[in-house]
């Protein structure tokens, strides 16, 4: 099938470059693994959901739309993605936040403050009970101010923003051209769902060869093989509504999720320790560090021994790794 993707406003800094992991390779002793820098798809706007935002704020300017309203967690990098993207196009963002009003503002909360974002919190067991009638009450909040209020759900993972990593997919496919080797895998931390689903879309039918791994760092299997469905069904109603949605078998590994969401345990700061130190590489430990911590138990139990190379999309959080200093300050 041809992919075309709809119009996308121009945002991250593409493509992001494809890097061997040289010591962490030789250290594992097993296949060798590629860093996919989409850490560096911009310094503020670093991570994933930069890209899956090009394509929704495409939308919701043809919605003429001036306030962006979207939710996260108090961490969330998606929130103050977004927040600094309203700020770059003169627009209002408006973050309904998961958590507890911290003292003081730290990380993704800060900077999407600095950004002019107006920041509303609410306690989790609010937050997840009453969400969409929490937007509902913001959004009817700024029409009654006569302004468009636009939603973004949750990490931008719709059918617009899978296009985020369709495209995504293709730049990853020419940088292994160009650099001359085939992956046998390629795997991403997986929160909301759309970097994986993008993902597995775009290689599925683009090449499938590839296998597409996501570490789920919440929810079980189940719960992302049906958001994959409902992100793929929101997709084809919008582009291909004459097809049928695509039939992707996803592989979501649940195991490495620990005591939940933002819980980290030891694997998980070993994993920031080792990468920054081997290689530079900076993790968090919400998203990237539980995903190489699941990577690296597989590699070093044999899970990959049948593979060549391996691709590791670094989705960013570095911004999150900040309100961890307590539990990542060493021994001194
Ligand atoms: C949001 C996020 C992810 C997960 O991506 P989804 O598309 O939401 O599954 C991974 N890593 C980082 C750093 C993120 O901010």
């Amino acid at each position: 099938m041809e992919l075309s993707p709809p119009d996308r406003v121009r945002l991250a800094s593409l493509p992001t470059p494809l890097q061997p992991l040289n010591r962490l390779s030789a250290h594992l002793n097993g296949p060798k693994i590629w860093i996919k820098r989409d850490d560096l798809t911009g310094t503020a706007l670093t991570g994933n959901k930069v890209r899956k935002l090009e394509f929704v704020l495409a939308d919701a300017q043809t919605e003429s739309a001036d306030v962006l309203i979207t939710c996260g967690g108090v961490q969330s990098n998606h929130c103050r993605t977004t927040a600094l993207i309203a700020a770059q196009h003169g627009l209002q963002s408006h973050l309904v936040l998961r958590g507890e009003k911290p003292e003081v503002l730290d990380g993704n909360t800060l900077l999407a403050s600095l950004a002019g974002a107006k920041l509303s919190f609410y306690g989790p067991r609010e937050y997840q009970d009453q969400l969409p009638a929490l937007l509902e009450y913001w959004v009817n909040h700024y029409q009654a101010q006569g302004k468009r209020p636009y939603l973004i759900p949750t990490g931008a993972s719709n059918g617009i923003g899978l296009w985020g990593y369709i495209t995504g997919a293709k730049e990853l496919i020419a940088d292994c051209e160009r650099l001359g080797f085939n992956a046998d895998y390629v795997c991403c931390a997986t929160g909301s769902g759309g970097t994986h689903n993008g993902l597995a879309l775009g290689f599925s039918t683009l090449s499938p060869d590839v296998r597409v791994r996501g570490y789920a760092v919440c929810d079980d299997g189940d719960y992302f093989r049906r958001k994959a469905d409902q992100d793929y069904r929101d997709w084809n109603n919008r582009y291909y509504p004459n097809n049928q949605p695509p039939q992707i078998e996803l592989d979501v590994d649940d195991s490495y999720i620990g005591k939940g969401y933002g819980a980290a345990g030891p694997a998980v700061f070993d994993a920031i320790r080792l990468l920054a130190r081997l290689e530079g590489i900076l993790l968090d430990p919400v998203y990237t560090g539980k995903a190489v911590a699941g990577l690296i138990d597989q590699i070093t139990t044999g899970r990959f021994d049948d593979s060549h190379n391996i691709v590791f999309v670094h989705t960013g959080g570095v911004f999150g790794l900040l309100p961890y200093r307590e539990q990542l300050t060493p021994q001194i």
